[in-house]
């Protein structure tokens, strides 16, 4: 493991910077702080896309011909470290371009390819991904939204549910079961979708900390061309996997608050036996909180070490995610337990920490949720990294129409 810059990306990192620190300005400038989930936030995030792009920062290890910016992943793990300091990066095109675009130029035609994937990197188009169902999360291949064949089309029809964004994207990747004959793995196939198709109605989801992230998206008698097929009739779980694994990597981190925002925070308040920070109990954790942090950051090194060597990170990085979101949520609870009666103040001009410790209260949850739960990711570890037997499947070689529905 070497934790250093090797000389080529000290030289990036400084590079990165520079531009960073023109051009955030610059775009700061023009759009100051906005409300997230605005339609001039989304007018902002397009523009700073937009101008990533443009300077070959945008995807940056797609190829300069597509779009993207010829680079290395090391080089795009950099980028983000140095965007993040910079206090920019906005939500919006992390499922598309992290993993319905990746999806599309997999197993897409060159025609659908030259049309969808530049204007999803300069921002102009978003994505999203349908895969969620009532009956099926984190066994996904057990969803029921129906795709029959017409001639040279398919009619949809079913319901997807906890959709990021599709309430303002343009196109989305969608799993459906073509042939409930077959085992449930062996009977989807995947199709793009425009968002905008009178056919598709989204309906919010309001959550508990005001904002509107997800839908559920509703399909009825949706029409759409074969040349939409994303991959082989009954290929769909080839082509999910494509996407789960991008996944994997795009929900990695955590954020939010960490312990050096609560050691400043428990420096300021007081509980009824002195200063917080002086707590024995608050103390001990803190100490966890720590060596949680340190193993995190090594534990990233190494994934870092791998990308560096040109290798591929292996199923470890479950692990980050895991840690960081119990994490949080831990954190979380404990900031807002010791803010006593301002704990439940979520306005940041009143509450203390400017309600940091609130909304991550609010968010950890989901994030313990999405991309895998903590259980699937530790079926993962328990499978892959530390080669324990396998989950019992049952019911992976019934066909899927003879699966027991509860009804
Ligand atoms: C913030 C967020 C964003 C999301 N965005 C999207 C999106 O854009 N598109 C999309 O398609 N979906 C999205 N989702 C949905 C997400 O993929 C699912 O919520 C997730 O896969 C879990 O599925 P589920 O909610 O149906 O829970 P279930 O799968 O029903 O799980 C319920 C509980 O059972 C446990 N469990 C299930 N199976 C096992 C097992 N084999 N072993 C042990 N325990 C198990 C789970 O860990 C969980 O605790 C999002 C979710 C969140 C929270």
């Amino acid at each position: 493991m070497d934790f250093n810059d090797s000389p080529e990306e000290a030289a990036y990192r400084e590079k990165a910077r520079a531009w960073l620190a023109e051009n955030a300005a610059a775009h700061r400038a023009r759009f100051g702080d906005l409300k997230p989930n605005t339609p001039e936030h989304m007018v902002a995030a397009k523009d700073w896309q937009a101008t990533k792009a443009a300077a070959g920062y945008a995807c940056i290890t797609w190829p300069a011909a597509i779009g993207g910016g010829g680079g290395t992943p090391i080089q795009s793990v950099i980028f983000g470290q140095e965007e993040a300091k910079a206090g920019l990066g906005y939500g919006y095109f992390t499922i598309g371009l992290g993993m319905c675009v990746p999806t599309v130029m997999a197993f897409a035609d060159s025609e659908t390819k030259q049309r969808f994937v530049s204007p999803a990197v300069k921002g102009e188009e978003i994505w999203c991904q349908l895969f969620s169902e009532p009956a099926g999360g984190s066994d996904v291949a057990a969803l029921r939204t129906r795709a029959v064949r017409d001639g040279d089309e398919w009619v949809i029809n079913g319901q997807k549910v906890w959709t990021t964004g599709a309430h303002y994207c343009d196109y989305g990747i969608l799993l459906t079961r073509t042939d409930p004959d077959a085992p449930k793995h062996k009977g989807l196939t995947m199709f793009w979708i425009d968002m905008k198709d009178p056919a598709v109605e989204c309906r919010p989801i309001h959550q508990m900390s005001g904002g509107r992230e997800f839908n559920e998206v509703y399909f009825t008698d949706l029409r759409v061309k074969d040349s939409q097929r994303l991959g082989e009739v009954g290929d769909g779980w080839k082509v999910a996997l494509v996407t789960l694994m991008n996944e994997r990597l795009a929900v990695g981190g955590s954020a939010g608050p960490n312990y050096r925002e609560i050691m400043k925070l428990a420096r300021q308040l007081s509980g009824p036996t002195g200063p917080a920070l002086k707590d024995q109990a608050f103390r001990e954790k803190l100490a966890d909180w720590y060596v949680q942090s340190e193993g995190l950051k090594f534990t990233r090194f190494r994934t870092m070490t791998a990308l560096s060597r040109g290798q591929t990170p292996g199923p470890e990085s479950s692990i980050g995610k895991i840690i960081s979101a119990n994490q949080l949520q831990d954190l979380a609870n404990t900031a807002v337990e010791m803010e006593d009666q301002y704990g439940i103040l979520v306005d940041p001009d009143q509450a203390p920490a400017e309600a940091a410790f609130q909304q991550s209260l609010m968010w950890a949850p989901g994030l313990r949720i999405a991309g895998g739960t903590d259980e699937i990711l530790k079926n993962i570890i328990a499978e892959r990294v530390l080669g324990l037997p396998g989950e019992v499947r049952v019911d992976k070689d019934v066909p899927f129409k003879d699966m027991p529905t509860g009804r």
